[in-house]
């Protein structure tokens, strides 16, 4: 396993870092307090200059006009972009876009791929990925009540959706709905296209999070599908197989996101450190100065570093390996590193004492909406259980095989 970084890779992460504190770290202020029509130009001017720099969409298909980077790369990006909550809409790998480009890669039709395609990499359309129900558990999906069901050439979708992120302004949804309900659990689903200004595609709410509404891109929403009518020609891929499309996209997604959630850490701890290398004390004392503070910045550098390394290693094992192989560390990434970047976030807001608890830094922004990292992308306690029983199925077979004894 080879973690040097070619010369090129170094050159294209020292740009977009300065690009950061520079361009994007400054904007966070209006990202605060300006109502989203007011910020969404400004935003929007970053992003022209970003394709300018030819920066634009790292992780996305050349053949659309992104820079499809190497997945160990692209995670050394990510981090980066992690730093701030723009970063990554900024440079166009925003999820839930990026995913939602992958799947149309590779399993749109050639028509699916001009109209939906092509807009959503260039940053002309948005789009989101509609699953979650709020009666039933996300962390038990094929447990889904949203159905489509054949009628003429349409597929007739009914079903109440909530946690749709960024579906405010979005042109489309990909939804997943049961199509096959007498298949075995895992063939029931299939995810279909549907246009957000189909009739029955009703966004109730933008939901509030921890006292946060959102609006724009930065909105979970509500959404009733009520008889809502789409031609069968929107499925993607075929028909029963939205399980196994998103499962294969999550070893990727999951490496986007826990090198998100480091970047987060970092500039955590990098503000945790400044903050208290500067803030006075006593006389002639500043807070750096506290051995429990000393301590604070000395585990969180060594649980990021730590984190890092194993998502590296996670990255490494998927590109070489394949998804398959590597499942034990893609679950094991998404609790360790979520809770790194907790604990970290935690730390730098008190380190900041009331300073922290405002919006004068972005720590109390990270505070609130960084929680749910523990809960999307399949709740933590999913993914210990899971890991825990695949270390334990050897334990057990030997057990069953009588050679595992107490004494
Ligand atoms: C900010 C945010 C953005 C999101 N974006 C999207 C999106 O764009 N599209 C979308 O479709 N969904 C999205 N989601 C939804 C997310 O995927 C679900 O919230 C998640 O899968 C958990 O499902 P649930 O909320 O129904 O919790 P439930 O499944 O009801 O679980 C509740 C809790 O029970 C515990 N639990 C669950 N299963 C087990 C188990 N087997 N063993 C032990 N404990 C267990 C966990 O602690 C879990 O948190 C988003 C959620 C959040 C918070």
């Amino acid at each position: 396993m080879d973690f040097s970084i070619p010369k090129d890779t170094q050159l294209m992460l020292d740009l977009i870092q300065e690009f950061m504190e520079k361009e994007v770290y400054p904007l966070e202020q209006n990202f605060l307090n300006e109502p989203p029509e007011v910020f969404q130009p400004r935003l929007d001017a970053l992003r022209e200059k970003v394709k300018q720099m030819g920066l634009w969409g790292p992780a996305q298909p050349k053949e659309y006009g992104g820079m499809e980077l190497p997945l160990t790369d692209f995670a050394l990006v990510s981090e980066i972009l992690g730093t701030s909550p723009l970063g990554h809409y900024v440079f166009g790998t925003q999820a839930p876009d990026a995913g939602n480009i992958e799947i149309l890669h590779k399993y749109g039709t050639p028509e699916q791929k001009e109209r939906w395609l092509r807009p959503l990499v260039e940053g002309k359309i948005r789009s989101c990925f509609s699953m979650t129900e709020v009666e039933m558990p996300g962390s038990n999906p094929v447990y889904m009540e949203t159905t489509a069901v054949k009628d003429g050439g349409d597929y007739v979708i009914n079903g109440q959706k909530w946690y749709t992120t960024a579906a405010d302004g979005a042109a489309f949804a990909i939804v997943m709905a049961v199509t096959n309900p007498d298949a075995p659990p895992y063939q029931r689903a299939s995810m279909i296209i549907v246009p957000t200004d189909t009739p029955g595609f009703d966004l109730v709410r933008n939901i509030n999070i921890m006292g946060h509404k959102g609006g724009g891109y930065f909105s979970h929403a509500e959404i009733l599908y009520h008889s809502c009518r789409v031609p069968q020609s929107n499925l993607l891929g075929p028909e029963g197989a939205g399980f196994r499309i998103a499962q294969e996209r999550l070893g990727p997604g999951r490496i986007h996101h826990t090198m998100r959630w480091l970047g987060v850490a970092r500039r955590a701890l990098d503000l945790m450190v400044s903050y208290a290398a500067r803030r006075p004390i006593a006389p002639g004392q500043v807070l750096a100065d506290k051995e429990i503070i000393q301590a604070w910045i000395a585990e969180s550098a060594a649980e990021i570093q730590a984190a890092r390394a194993l998502t590296l290693q996670t990255a490494w094992r998927i590109e070489h390996l394949g998804w398959k192989e590597t499942r034990q560390e893609i679950s094991m990434i998404k609790f360790l590193v979520a809770n790194t970047m907790q604990k970290v976030v935690d730390r730098a807001l008190q380190v900041h004492g009331g300073l922290g608890m405002t919006d004068d830094t972005i720590l109390a922004y990270f505070y609130r909406h960084e929680r749910a990292a523990r809960i999307y992308d399949g709740a933590d306690e999913v993914h210990k259980v899971s890991l825990a029983k695949r270390i334990l199925r050897p334990y057990r077979e030997q057990m069953e095989a009588g050679r595992n004894r107490l004494r």
